[in-house]
Parts: C-alpha cells; structure tokens; sequence
C-alpha cells in the first residue's frame, strides 16, 4: 500500500518543497498543535486579534497531513451536523443562531480566500443531498421545512425527476438542493492558510512530532524531535489525535475512518453519460452515506462515511488503508452509475474524523487553563474549523468573543464509554444503524441513544 503522500490524490499533487522542522530549543508566546485547519485558522485569528503576538505551529507531518488534506472538500454551512440535531440538543433559538452562523462562516471564509488569493480550486457549486428510499425521501421534505423553520431559505426540496436531470443515477428518488457552499482542494486551501501564517510572522514547524505536553514554570513544554519548545499557552488543534497528549478527552470523543477514492479523468463522453453539469457536491440520507463530487481535473471522488472505528482508539498510518472499504465503494459506485461501472481508480485513501455523541465540536482547557482544546467535527468540519479557529484564539488569548457564550462552546457532549465496552458499544449500534440504511425502523436501543442524544455518524 502506498504511502499517504501518494495515495491520497490532494496531497499528491502538492508542490514539493522545503520544511523548517524543530531542531534546537525554542520559545513561543503561544504554540498550537496540529497544522491542520483548525490549527493554521487558530494562529491566523491569534495574528488577527494580536499582530504581535508571538504564534509558533507544530506539525508532525506536513501541513494539511491530517484530514484537513485528506477530506472530500465539499464545503458546506453545517456547524451543527443536521437542524434536526441542533434543534434537539440546543433548542429552536440556538439552533437558528447556528444556522445563521454557519451561513455567514463560509460567506467569509470564501472571502477570506478571495482577498489573500488562496488558490484552491473553489467552485459556488452548493451541494445536493439525495434520498435513495421513501423514508428517506420523506426525511428530505421535512428537513426542508426545519431549514426554513430556522430562517435558512437556501434549500429546496427535489421530485425524483428533477435530481435524476441534474445527476443520471437510477437509484436517487428525490433530495434537495442546497444553495450555499461548494467544493474545493482541500490540501491546497490548509497550504494556503500555511503559508499567510507564515506570512504574517507565524513560525511552522513540519515533521515534529510532539511527544509529550506538561506544565513547566508558569506555562507549558512541548517535547519534540529530542528537544524542547516553550509557551506560555498551548492550544491542541490535533482532532483525531488528540487522546496521543491529552488522555482524558476520550471521555468526550471518537476517532473513526472514512475512505475515499478518486478516479481517473472521466471523457466528454463519460460525463455526457453522466450529467452533472452543476458539478455539486453529493451526499445521501443514510447515516453511512456515500459522498462524492468531481475534480477540478474532471474526475470523481467517491467517499464513504462507513465511520469506521478501530479498537483502542487506534489513529495512524496503519488506519490509512482499507482493502475492504475500496471494495465496498467500488461497489457502490458501480450500483449507484451503472453505466460506468468499468471506472477506474488510481487513487485510494483513508483519514481520521472525530465524533461527539452530539456530532457538534466541543472545547475545553486543561492544565492549568494553560492548554485549551476544540474538536469533534465529524465529517463536516471543513468550514467548521474555521470557527473553531476563533474560538480557541479567543480562549488563547482570555479575550472576550459572543461565540464563546454559544452553549457549544460551554457545554461538554455526553461522554462515551471507556474500552473495553467502547469497542463492542460502538460494533452494537452500528449494526443497528446498518439496518435502518436498509430500510428498517430503528431498534429499540437506538430508539433510546436518541432519546438521550446521543448519535453515532460521521
Ligand atoms: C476522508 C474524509 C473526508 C472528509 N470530507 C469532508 C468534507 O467533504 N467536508 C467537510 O466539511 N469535512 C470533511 N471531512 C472532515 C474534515 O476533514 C475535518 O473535520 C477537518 O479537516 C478537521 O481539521 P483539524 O485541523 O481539526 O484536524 P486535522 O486536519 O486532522 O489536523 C490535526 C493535525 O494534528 C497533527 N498532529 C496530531 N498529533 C500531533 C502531535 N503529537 N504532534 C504534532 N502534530 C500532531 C496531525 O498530523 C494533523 O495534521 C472529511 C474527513 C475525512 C477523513
């Protein structure tokens, strides 16, 4: 199996180039783990709220190494997972707020990238989710009504004819059509912020595993690459990873799976076969759904959020690849485009996601106050981790921000078991959620996860 550097298709195609790596002892006001987005977005708000503050990133790969350059790059206003899901943990007026929030987030991200020419491919495509059985058509309907509900009229409810014009499957029954968002590159976008880091003074350090993170004096001490590096607060952007420094987070988090395939450059003809013209980003109504959206090359990614879990909470390179999800989604493709079915796959990949049981992000300190922490995306977290950047830049910098009020950022999500009872709890509900993909009503024991808000997706 390829290394990720190759196999993951964004990150293949990144320009080679030198990295500075942490080599001797070193001092930062302020150090965040993690050159992901969430990491890169944190030092660009610390940098926006004070110029001169002294903001160092840490990386253990390169930038963009973890999901953040691994993920599907479908950019959708979704802070909240589902309006369903908002409403159900946070109440009708909060989850309007969050709906206006993740709306007005990607407005300005998408500005962001605009005004600092972060080339990364974006296209204003808006998304389609489709309904591929009658529940979940009549899901579609009413989550049309709750958007509304909410005060978001970018979404639009689709007969079965009207999506199948806009994408030639047999299998789709109807969905709806999301205006706001898009698609994008998600490797060259966290480059991107990488580099405007950098730019306003933000040291990078790439291939620097932290190996241990603890209280020293009156702030923190990173020990990585056999050497040192100091601060006076650290911030944790390190999701999936996060258990690795800070154990007692995985009271609050998963981290699972998702794999994906990109395909070789579909011709004219293919596309004809296909439709597609308004190039959106795809997802279905199951809770193991496919995603999928063309290249900027004239490809297709093909993704499953099968939400993969591996026992003991396992994250790394041996989790980068999975024979079995590659035939599964070959699979899919096959059932779900027939008339392509010969399509080739020269790229295949997987990359880790965090879950809460309330599939929102959540933040949190430690240490001291010295260390805070946000995580929990889900599959949605690239606009997502914007936000998260400002938040944790506030928190960084004890400044006051409203979002910091939300009841996301003050409430702590239900926590999941510990293993051994993790493993099985985790095999137990998603061969009941399997089921209901299929078609049937949900069992008796998700019936009671939801009645205590607790869900388990990517
Ligand atoms: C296959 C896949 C498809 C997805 N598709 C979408 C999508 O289409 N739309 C969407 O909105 N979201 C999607 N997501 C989710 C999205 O990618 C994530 O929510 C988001 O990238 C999280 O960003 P992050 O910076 O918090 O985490 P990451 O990008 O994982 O960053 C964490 C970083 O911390 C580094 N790190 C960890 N431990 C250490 C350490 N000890 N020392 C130094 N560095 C460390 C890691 O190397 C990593 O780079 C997808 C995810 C995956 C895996």
């Amino acid at each position: 199996m390829q290394p990720i550097e190759q196999a993951c298709y964004w990150l293949a195609r990144l320009p080679e180039r030198e990295v500075a790596s942490l080599s001797a002892p070193a001092e930062a006001d302020i150090v965040v783990v993690g050159g992901g987005l969430t990491g890169l977005w944190t030092a660009l708000f610390l940098k926006e709220l004070d110029p001169g503050r002294d903001v160092a990133v840490v990386e253990q790969g390169i930038a963009a190494y973890g999901a953040s350059g691994r993920n599907a790059g479908m950019l959708s206003e979704t802070v909240d997972h589902s309006h369903a899901l908002a409403i159900q943990h946070f109440g009708l007026e909060e989850a309007r707020r969050l709906a206006a929030l993740g709306e007005r987030n990607v407005a300005e991200l998408t500005a962001f990238i605009a005004e600092r020419g972060i080339a990364c491919d974006y296209e204003p495509t808006g998304r389609l989710m489709v309904a591929l059985t009658a529940a979940q058509l009549e899901e579609a309907r009413h989550s049309v009504a709750i958007a509304r509900n909410l005060g978001v009229d970018s979404w639009r409810f689709l007969e079965g004819p009207a999506v199948r014009a806009e994408v030639h499957s047999p299998l789709y029954r109807g969905g709806v059509a999301v205006a706001g968002g898009g698609i994008l590159d998600p490797a060259k976008l966290t480059d991107g912020l990488r580099r405007e880091a950098e730019r306003l003074g933000v040291r990078v350090f790439e291939r620097t595993t932290v190996a241990s993170l603890a209280t020293a004096g009156s702030g923190v001490e990173l020990r990585a690459n056999g050497t040192t590096l100091r601060a006076r607060r650290a911030v944790l952007a390190t999701s999936a990873y996060t258990h690795h420094l800070l154990p007692q987070v995985l009271w609050r988090f998963i981290p699972l799976y998702d794999y994906v395939l990109v395909s070789e450059p579909l011709t004219a003809a293919q596309w004809e076969l296909i439709g597609w013209k308004g190039r959106q980003g795809i997802t279905d109504g199951r809770t193991f759904f496919n995603y999928y959206r063309p290249t900027a090359d004239g490809r297709v990614l093909w993704g499953t959020s099968e939400a993969t879990y591996y026992p003991g909470n396992t994250v790394g390179p041996q989790c980068d690849h999975s024979p079995h999800h590659y035939e599964s989604l070959r699979r899919s493709w096959r059932l779900h485009f027939p008339n392509l079915a010969d399509l080739e796959w020269p790229y295949a990949w997987g990359g880790a996601i965090c879950s809460t049981t309330r599939m929102t992000p959540y933040f949190g300190r430690a240490m001291n106050d010295r260390v805070c922490y946000g995580l929990g995306y889900t599959g949605h977290g690239l606009g997502t981790t914007r936000l998260a950047g400002r938040i944790l830049a506030h928190m960084a910098l004890d400044r006051a921000s409203d979002l910091l009020d939300l009841p996301l950022v003050r409430r702590r999500p239900f926590p999941y078991p510990p293993e051994p009872v993790r493993t099985w709890a985790v095999n137990q509900v998603t061969r009941a959620l399997r089921r209901v993909d299929a078609g049937h009503p949900p069992s008796l024991l998700l019936r009671l996860l939801d009645k205590f808000g607790i869900g388990f997706s990517s």
